[in-house]
C-alpha cells in the first residue's frame, strides 16, 4: 500500500485527536482540559425521511457535531457528500474549534453533514432534504447556539432554503444569524466571495515580511483553481503584486515563466471548463507544479498532496496552505527541516470563517458593512493572528502548525477554566 493511500484510509478524527495531543504535550495542558478537549462536547444524529420526485420516499442519514462552545456559538460548515461519515464530522468540527480560537473571534467549532449525492439529486429534492435537516437539527442550532454555513456541495442556495426553514419552524419571523454564507439579498455579507484566498494574501504579504522577501519580485505557483484557487490567483498578483507562474485543476496544469494574467485563466477556464490548453503557457503536471523553483507555493485542491515522497523537492520558500490538511505530518517535519515556512491550513484559510463572523455579526446588528470595512477589517484579524502564532512559534522552537493549535489550545483551555468547567 502506498503513503497516499494509507493516508487516505486514515480515521480523520483519530488524526485531529493527534494534532492535539502533540500541542498538549508541549503546553503541558492540564489533564482534565485535554480530555475535554479530545472528544465532541456533544452530537446529534439524525434520520431524515425525504419524498422524492417519483413519489417514493428515501431515507437519509446526517449528523451535527457541536465540538466545543466554551469560546461562543458553535460555527461550521455543513457537508452534503456520498462518503460523508460520524469521525469526518467529528474531526471537522474540532479543526473549526481550533480555526476560530486561532483568528480569536468569539465562536466556538461545530460541523454537520448529511450521507447523500447531490448530483443525484434534483433541484425539488434538495431543496426538501436541506429543510429536512434544518428540522431535525433546528432544535440546537440557532444564532446563539450553533451557526452553520456552506461547505463540499453545499451552496448559498441551499443556505438560503435553510435559513427560511429555521425561520419558519421557530415562530415564522425573519432569523438570519442562524446560518452563514446566504447569497447577499437575504443577508450574505460583502466580501464573502474571496475571503479565504484574501485571508491566505494576507498571511503571506506577513511571512515574507518575517523572511525579507521582496513579493514584488515573488514567483508562485497555485495548485486547483476553484474557488480558493482563482481568487488567490488574481489577489496575489493584484494585492502583493506577485507574478502568478504555475496554476491548475483536475485535468492539468499551465506554466510560464514570464508569468500568467490570472484574469484572461479564469474567462478562458469558464469558457473551455480547464485552465490547461491557456495560450503562451506549458503544460505541467499536477506533481511537478508542487516541485517548481518558487517563492510561493499556494496548494488550494486535495488533502495529502506534500507527503514524505515529494517532500525533499519542494523549493517554495514559503508554502501557504489555502486547501485543507495538503501537508502530512511525515513532510511537515521535513519542510520545517529544510526551512520551507508553511502557514498552516488553519490560519492560511481561516479569512472565509472571518467573513462568516463577520456576517453573523451584521445579521445580529440588521446593520451592514461596505465591502472596503470587510477587507480592512479581515486584514486586521489575520495580521494579528498570524503574528500571534509566529510568536508562539519562536518562542518555542516549533513549526507553525504545532503553534497555531498551541495558541488555539491555550484560548479555549483558557474559556473552559474562566467558565469553570475544569
Ligand atoms: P473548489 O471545488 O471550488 O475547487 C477545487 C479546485 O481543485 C478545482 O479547480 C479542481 O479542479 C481542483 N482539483 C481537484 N482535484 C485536483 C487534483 N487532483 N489536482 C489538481 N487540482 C485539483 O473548492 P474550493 O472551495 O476552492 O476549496 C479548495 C480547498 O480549499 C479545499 O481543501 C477546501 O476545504 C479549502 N477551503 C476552501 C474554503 C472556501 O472558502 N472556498 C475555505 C476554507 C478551506
Amino acid at each position: 500500500m502506498t503513503k497516499q493511500s494509507v493516508a487516505d484510509k486514515a480515521n480523520p478524527f483519530e488524526i485531529a485527536q493527534a494534532q492535539l495531543d502533540k500541542a498538549a504535550a508541549k503546553l503541558g495542558l492540564d489533564p482534565a482540559v485535554h480530555a475535554v478537549l479530545r472528544e465532541p462536547l456533544r452530537e446529534l444524529h439524525v434520520t431524515l425521511p425525504v419524498k422524492m420526485d417519483d413519489g417514493s420516499v428515501k431515507v437519509f442519514k446526517g449528523f451535527r457535531v457541536q465540538y466545543n462552545d466554551a469560546r461562543g456559538p458553535n460555527k461550521g460548515g455543513i457537508r452534503f457528500h456520498p462518503e460523508e461519515t460520524i469521525d469526518t464530522v467529528r474531526a471537522l468540527a474540532a479543526w473549526m474549534t481550533w480555526k476560530t480560537a486561532v483568528v480569536d473571534i468569539p465562536l466556538g467549532g461545530g460541523k454537520g453533514g448529511v450521507i447523500c449525492n447531490p448530483k443525484e439529486l434534483s433541484d425539488m429534492e434538495l431543496e426538501r432534504l436541506s429543510r429536512a435537516y434544518i428540522d431535525q437539527v433546528g432544535r440546537i442550532i440557532g444564532p446563539d447556539k450553533d451557526v452553520p454555513a456552506p461547505d463540499v456541495y453545499t451552496t448559498p442556495q441551499i443556505m438560503a432554503w435553510m435559513m427560511d426553514e429555521y425561520s419558519k419552524i421557530t415562530g415564522g419571523y425573519n432569523n438570519p444569524g442562524v446560518i452563514t454564507g446566504k447569497p447577499l439579498a437575504i443577508g450574505g455579507s460583502a466580501g464573502r466571495g474571496d475571503a479565504t484566498a484574501r485571508g491566505g494574501a494576507y498571511c503571506t504579504r506577513e511571512a515574507a515580511k518575517h523572511l525579507n522577501i521582496d513579493l514584488s519580485k515573488a514567483k508562485v505557483a497555485i495548485q486547483g483553481f476553484g474557488n480558493a484557487g482563482q481568487y488567490a490567483a488574481t489577489l496575489f498578483a493584484s494585492l502583493l503584486g506577485c507574478k502568478i507562474v504555475a496554476v491548475s485543476d483536475t485535468k492539468g496544469g499551465i506554466y510560464s515563466e514570464n508569468g500568467i494574467d490570472p484574469e484572461a485563466v479564469v474567462k478562458h477556464k469558464l469558457s473551455t471548463g480547464s485552465v490547461v490548453g491557456f495560450p503562451g503557457t506549458r503544460p505541467i503536471s499536477n506533481e511537478d507544479l508542487l516541485e517548481l523553483a518558487v517563492d510561493v507555493l499556494v496548494p488550494a485542491a486535495l488533502e495529502n498532496v506534500i507527503t514524505a515522497d515529494n517532500a525533499n523537492n519542494i523549493r517554495a520558500k514559503i508554502v501557504c496552505e489555502l486547501a485543507n490538511g495538503p501537508t502530512t505530518p511525515e513532510a511537515d517535519e521535513i519542510l520545517y527541516k529544510n526551512d520551507v515556512f508553511v502557514i498552516p491550513d488553519f490560519l492560511a484559510n481561516a479569512g472565509g470563517v472571518t467573513v462568516s463572523y463577520f456576517e453573523w455579526v451584521q445579521n445580529l446588528s440588521n446593520y451592514y458593512w461596505e465591502e472596503e470595512d470587510v477587507h480592512v477589517k479581515l486584514d486586521k484579524k489575520m495580521t494579528q493572528s498570524f503574528k500571534d502564532v509566529l510568536v508562539m512559534s519562536l518562542d518555542y522552537k516549533v513549526d507553525m502548525r504545532v503553534a497555531a493549535y498551541m495558541v488555539s489550545v491555550q484560548r479555549v483551555a483558557e474559556a473552559m477554566k474562566l467558565r469553570g468547567w475544569v
